[in-house]
């Protein structure tokens, strides 16, 4: 559903509208969301299923069964139940109650319509660009972090050995071979192949992030109004 936010005709106040839906409505969008919310749970409790064999078709049932009724008020069944709503009636009324002076009115918006104000939209645009760069310096820390810990356990295991042989007396039966393994070395060597590709992971994520804050700060208010950022 589309956010509907206008200024307070009294004070100016920016106020976000909320739908009003007519009782017919009301239930037809508590069944859909009922409908699909049991279609995503019976989906998951079928492959849980196929693990278990044929057996696992009733816990998979089950837990298909409980799963729905967790996901009913996910944002999932929440647009699936928006969209087909929408399909079904080209209008919604909305009501908007300022908070700051209590004047409340009332419109109708057609549906698939986008109200929302170029001040609000470059608040939200400037918003998430602060957001991405926060992000995109928190991913440089794990960057960093994870590849010390690859380039330490990799010293480690470049400048030792994985296991030892010598050759040992064993009473009755003689000199033996046996060979010592050294298990730290396995450890670290696991250790620093996970942490090579945190870390990669991370520097990626770095210049995704940097690439996107770039591209959303030089665009124009309404093209990022069209842009698949604003979701
Ligand atoms: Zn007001």
């Amino acid at each position: 559903m589309e956010r509907n936010i206008e200024k307070c005709p009294k004070c100016e106040n920016y106020t976000e509208g909320k739908p009003v839906y007519s009782q017919t409505r009301q239930m037809t969008r508590a069944a859909v969301k009922k409908g699909s919310s049991q279609l995503i749970g019976a989906g998951i409790g079928f492959f849980v299923g196929i693990f278990f064999g044929f057996v696992g078709c009733v816990p998979g049932a089950i837990v298909g069964y409980v799963i729905g009724l967790l996901v009913s008020s996910s944002s999932t069944v929440n647009d699936v139940t928006d969209s087909v709503d929408q399909q079904l009636y080209s209008s919604t009324l909305f009501r908007f109650d300022c908070p700051r002076c209590g004047h409340t009115w009332q419109k109708t918006y057609q549906n698939g319509a986008d109200t929302v104000p170029d001040a609000v939209l470059e608040k939200q645009k400037s918003d998430l660009v602060q957001r991405l760069r926060g992000d995109a310096s928190a991913c440089i820390t794990g960057a960093v972090v994870f590849g010390l810990t690859t380039a330490a356990s990799a010293y480690y295991c470049l400048s030792h050995e994985s296991s030892s042989t010598y050759t040992k007396n064993v009473w009755l039966i003689g000199d033996t071979e046996v060979t010592d393994y050294n298990w730290m070395w396995w450890f670290l060597c696991l250790v620093a192949v996970v942490c090579f590709f945190a870390a990669f992971s991370f520097v990626s994520s770095v210049v995704s992030k940097k690439a996107d804050a770039k591209a959303i700060e030089q665009m124009s208010t309404d093209e990022y109004r069209h842009s698949a950022y604003r979701r």
